[in-house]
């Protein structure tokens, strides 16, 4: 079986008649840039015949920075440049201008958006981390128009997958804005070159003090470690309540190192991974604290590792 269909929609409505009218042959196409290396590669899924453009659907590359509770909404369609370049979205959300910034080259950041980066739920995916992070929620919509909103957190079932459904597209992904609030954080990629490289590692980490300094609330995911995306609450835990030091960013650092083994099991990339994991945890907590350390104890230690954005 092979595409033999391509629809262009110009309306959310027009793209869900389309999804229904396909059914189990549907493939939504925002930017290509997965899917069409997938479509080369004879790796599209087995039973899609027809494409259904979304990426000229106004609605969906729409971005709101102050919605309503304070919530800053972006549309699937955005893409990685728009969000890389967007001042008011980097104010709002601290480190998923970075995250953007880091994927592929500017032609790739050009056509990607952030909805098929999700949607596509590669391990290494640059946005993944930062939207967990942020503690994102994804707004659904199925073909008889119900809509259902999902925590980011709950959307990866399983290694690759998501829960979407057959009969749902993807309208939207918001999060409290973090403009003007006590939060900071830091993101890190670990890639093999500086540009075109997908990342072996990711490491994001949002923080919010108290009055007194003391770390009100954290928020670390790292990519490429469990085996599906999430958060390393253990670590976050640990650091919460306490006064930013050295060793607490090395305590915690430690806590995400032993949580990835404990989820993930000690896998063949153990031994290359939990100094890794380590290193970036403790480089991205003491950059969010303002301790950040001299360069003879950087990643770049390490034979195989650089690290971007
Ligand atoms: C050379 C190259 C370098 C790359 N480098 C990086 C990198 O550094 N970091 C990184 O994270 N990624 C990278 N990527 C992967 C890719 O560019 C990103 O994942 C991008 O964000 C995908 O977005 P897209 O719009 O092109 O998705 P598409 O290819 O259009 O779609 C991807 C998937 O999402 C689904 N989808 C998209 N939008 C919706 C929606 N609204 N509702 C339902 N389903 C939807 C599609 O059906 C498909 O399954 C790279 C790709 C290439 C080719």
């Amino acid at each position: 079986m092979s595409i033999e269909r391509f629809h262009i929609a110009h309306s959310i409505d027009e793209a869900l008649d389309l999804l229904a009218k396909e059914g189990s042959g549907a493939q939504i196409l925002a930017g290509g840039t997965d899917l069409l290396v997938a479509l080369r590669a004879g790796a599209l899924d087995a039973g899609k015949t027809a494409f259904i453009d979304i990426s000229r659907i106004p609605e969906l590359s729409r971005l709101t920075l102050n919605g309503p509770d304070g919530q800053c909404q972006l549309g699937p369609c955005v893409t990685h440049h728009r969000i890389a370049e967007d001042a008011g979205l980097g104010r709002a959300s601290i480190i998923l201008g970075q995250a953007s910034h880091s994927v592929g080259s500017p032609q790739i950041r050009r056509r990607g958006t952030i909805g098929g980066n999700i949607l596509t739920a590669a391990q290494c995916a640059d946005t993944i981390p930062v939207l967990l992070a942020l503690d994102a929620q994804l707004l659904l919509r199925d073909t008889k128009g119900t809509d259902r909103t999902m925590a980011i957190k709950d959307f990866f079932p399983a290694p690759k997958k998501t829960a979407i459904k057959a009969d749902e597209l993807l309208l939207g992904i918001s999060f409290a804005s973090l403009a003007g609030k006590p939060w900071k954080g830091s993101y890190y990629k670990l890639i093999r070159r500086a540009a075109v490289a997908k990342s072996r590692l990711n490491f994001a980490v949002l923080i919010k003090t108290d009055l007194q300094g003391k770390v009100d609330e954290a928020r670390i995911s790292i990519g490429s470690t469990l085996p599906t995306p999430g958060r390393f609450t253990p670590a976050e835990e640990l650091l919460k309540g306490n006064k930013p030091s050295i060793e607490l960013a090395q305590a915690a650092a430690d806590a995400c190192s032993a949580y990835m083994i404990q989820v993930a099991g000690r896998r063949w990339s153990a031994e290359y991974k939990e100094p890794v994991v380590r290193n970036l945890a403790r480089r991205g907590i003491l950059k969010v604290f303002g301790l950040e350390q001299a360069p003879e104890e950087s990643l770049e230690q390490h034979p195989e590792a650089q690290h971007g954005a």
